[in-house]
């Protein structure tokens, strides 16, 4: 590194000297090369930043500081970037060091040139990561002294609160990230902007052009709506064109820095580019193509007749066709198929389709509004907006283009994204539900479903082809009558088969049928019950669960005069615990369960319920098994609706227990001591606090690392939200009511399908 000049040519740079002078300089190092018309530049090399980190002694307390910072701890990113950034700009450059900027600034022209002065970003694998905005630029600079401090403020801004976040998220060790400066030529450009070489979401052979007056950094910031052309690189023509209305402009003001022009009328709705133009930058854009092997994301400029290309980098972000897209053919179907109401349109930046509620965000200090699976709506993203970007599902802007801040995070992150429709934060309204489709750029009324390819023609003759999911979507049951309309919603099981109500229709206790010897009769009720379900899912899982009957419900049955009293039957006398206490009534329960296992009835399991400790679970296999059941062999679980059974679950595991499922009913009531029959604190009855889900996550990763089914029956379960958190946790299978299944079915596989997405993109 140490024999590194401080400064380099473009005419000296190959894009193997990336860890020099970055990726912007060896690209321009390049073009140049390949002979693409390049302003004039030299770049401040990577090693002149590490002279300067050394020999001014602040490398060691700078790395130290970053060390030890915890990114996600906004105010302590603040002041460490803040301190950081005050110690690169508080010391002097080696006048070694000046003295070569200087020299070459001197070369670049007689009567001092007008440069921009650019980051340039150097990581060893810098390919994959954009570092595109992260750091500064200044335009319109004069004079040695504006030279040197704009270098040095663009070292600084390596260390830029936003800078170091990315860096940090994406994995990259700040020691091994440098930071190179560019120093080029200010074209004064009449009009600029960008082009993608290829399109940046199908990767068709389409190069999209915009272009705004002005210079370039109107587009490449989103501050205006550019127009958008798109060039057929097979029939050499301009296939599309979209003529935005550019509100302002951004030229170089005085000698230093930039202004922003208000447009007239007439220029603001003027295309910028011509056709001859637009083939002529597609050309160009096509050179970089062919010689890079990739696609091409440039930024150009032009005066006059000349054209410039001012920067080249790789579309990281294009999404090969590893879904056939269906063509023409199934874009036109779709056409026809009412979607809903578009309520809006604008670019599609970043592909996918996803639904949610509206966030506005009018500034970066409402993003606390921003919940996960969100839609975050706002003017245009920033990068401070990003830690809320990333919990959203889409991303819509009024400003912008495909290059935009919002477009490019959004692309790497992997949110649909819709860009430069305008109007998005007045039309739209906060809690409002949308439907963002990435790729087209379409934002519906509602929460409408994906279109799936094959679009179902015979949907009027046949019932829809049922939904594979990978997580089981179960069933509960308490009625045997009940058992076919469950079955026929195609569920994988039974979670749940409450047999009180069976015996409550009854209308006598277990006790009565063992006081009166009517045992055999109380018996064959439940083995002929339980025996329709089981007919009614052949080969599917049915979980059985033993009796679950406060005292107060037993009290009106014959038989129920007895029950005593409690004071709070929901904490009482109920469960596996009055069973455990009274064998006689488990007994019979038992039998049931062994003839259906002896007629052949092997998925049945049998489901114990208001476990609180282990040794339960224990002695009610004991028992089971002392009544001569092979308990190696029979499905035996437990409910986890009691705190204790959470907290204890790898006990059970150990204990031997074959599965386990959240009776969220009870497990809210006793996680939040709320009753959860009681009304007067219904409204505190919730189910998605903190304390449940971290006892339920708790579970589920426990049964996880086990290997043992975790699945959920309570009403939570039949709530596609909770079951979309479930699926995102790994819960291994739900169960729901009969009329939820078909949401919580697409629940858990629209859930499912993201999860595979997430993986393969962070895969791609
Ligand atoms: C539960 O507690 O969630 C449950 C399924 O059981 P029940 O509603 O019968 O108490
Ligand atoms: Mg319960």
């Amino acid at each position: 590194m140490k024999e590194m000049p401080n400064v380099l040519w473009l005419e000296e740079i190959k894009k193997e000297d990336i860890i020099s002078v970055g990726g912007k300089g060896a690209s321009l190092g390049e073009m140049t090369a390949i002979g693409l018309p390049v302003p004039k530049a030299f770049v401040v090399t990577a090693q002149a930043f590490r002279k300067f980190l050394v020999e001014t002694g602040i490398e060691d307390t700078l790395f130290r500081r970053l060390e030890r910072l915890d990114v996600d701890d906004n105010g302590a990113l603040e002041s460490v970037s803040r301190d950081v950034q005050d110690l690169v700009l508080a010391v002097g450059i080696p006048d070694h060091i000046k003295a070569e900027v200087v020299d070459a600034y001197a070369r670049m022209g007689a009567n001092g040139t007008v440069v921009a002065v650019r980051s340039s970003a150097t990581a060893e694998d810098l390919p994959e990561a954009s570092f595109a905005g992260q750091q500064e630029t200044f335009l319109n600079i004069l004079g040695d002294d504006a030279l040197l401090d704009a270098v040095q403020r663009c070292w600084a801004s390596l260390y830029g609160a936003r800078a170091i976040y990315y860096r940090a998220k994406q994995g990259f060790d700040d020691r091994s990230v440098n930071i190179a400066v560019v120093v080029q030529e200010l074209i004064r450009s009449e009009k600029s902007g960008v082009m993608f070489t290829s399109h940046p979401v199908t990767g068709e052979p389409l190069t999209i052009v915009e272009g705004s007056w002005g210079l370039g950094e109107a587009v490449v910031s989103g501050s205006v709506s550019p127009d958008n052309y798109v060039f057929d690189l097979r029939s050499e023509r301009v296939v599309d064109r979209l003529i935005a209305e550019k509100e302002i402009m951004i030229v170089p003001e005085g000698k230093h820095g930039t202004k922003i022009v208000e447009l007239s009328a007439k220029e603001r709705t003027a295309p910028v580019l011509t056709d001859a133009e637009v083939a002529r930058l597609a050309m160009l854009g096509k050179i970089a193509e062919d010689h890079y092997g990739i696609p091409q994301d440039i930024e150009w400029a032009i005066v006059g007749d000349d054209v410039f290309i001012l920067q080249s980098r790789p579309i990281t972000t294009i999404r090969r066709p590893e879904i056939p897209r269906a063509g023409a053919e199934a874009a036109g179907q779709q056409k026809n198929t009412p979607l809903g109401v578009v309520l809006l349109e604008g670019q599609g930046a970043s592909p996918g389709i996803a639904s949610g509620r509206v966030v506005i965000v009018r500034d970066v200090k409402e993003t606390s509004a921003v919940k996960d699976g969100d839609i975050l709506v706002t003017k245009m993203t920033n990068p401070d907006m990003v830690p809320a970007m990333r919990r959203v599902s889409a991303i819509i802007t009024d400003e912008g283009g495909m290059t935009c801040h919002a477009a490019i995070v959004s692309r790497e992150l992997g949110t649909p994204a819709v860009v430069g429709t305008k109007k998005a934060t007045k039309i739209l309204n906060d809690g409002q539900i949308v439907t963002v489709d990435g790729e087209k750029g379409t934002i519906y009324e509602g929460a409408v479903e994906a279109p799936t390819a094959a679009a179902p023609a015979a949907v009027t003759a046949a019932a829809p082809a049922p939904v594979i999911t990978g997580t089981l979507v179960k069933v509960n049951v308490s009625l045997p009558e009940a058992a076919q309309r469950a079955a026929a919603t195609g569920a994988d099981g039974v979670g749940l088969l409450r047999i009180e109500h069976l015996i409550l229709g009854l209308s006598k206790t277990p006790g009565w049928y063992i006081e009166h010897d009517e045992e055999e009769t109380f018996i064959a009720e439940l083995y002929t019950g339980i025996k329709t379900v089981l007919d009614a899912f052949p080969g599917k899982p049915v979980w059985v669960r033993t009796l679950d009957a406060p005292t107060d419900e037993f009290r009106n049955m014959e038989g129920g005069e007895d029950e005593p009293l409690e004071h709070n039957p929901m904490l009482g006398w109920r469960g596996i615990r009055r069973d455990l206490q009274s064998p006689g009534q488990f007994r019979l329960q038992v039998e049931a369960f062994k003839r259906l296992w002896a007629a052949g009835y092997d998925n049945l399991g049998v489901m114990f319920p208001m476990v609180n400790h282990p040794r339960e679970f224990i002695k009610a296999r004991a028992m089971m098994a002392e009544w001569g059941v092979d308990v190696e062999t029979a499905t035996l679980g437990v409910m986890i609706e009691i705190p204790s059974s959470a907290i204890l679950v790898e006990d059970f595991i150990k204990a031997g227990i074959r599965f386990a499922s959240f009776g969220t009913n009870d497990l809210i009531q006793y996680t939040l001591a709320i009753d959860r029959n009681n009304e007067n604190v219904a409204d505190m009855y919730e189910p998605e606090h903190p304390a449940v889900l971290r006892l339920i996550d708790y579970a589920i990763q426990t049964c996880r690392a086990h290997g043992v089914e975790c699945s959920i029956c309570g009403q939570a379960g039949s709530d596609p939200k909770m079951v979309t958190w479930l699926v995102e946790h790994g819960i291994s299978s739900v169960s729901a009511n009969i009329d939820a299944i078909p949401r919580i079915r697409e629940a858990v596989a629209r859930k499912e399908r993201q999860i595979l997405l997430d993986a393969a993109r962070r895969n791609a």
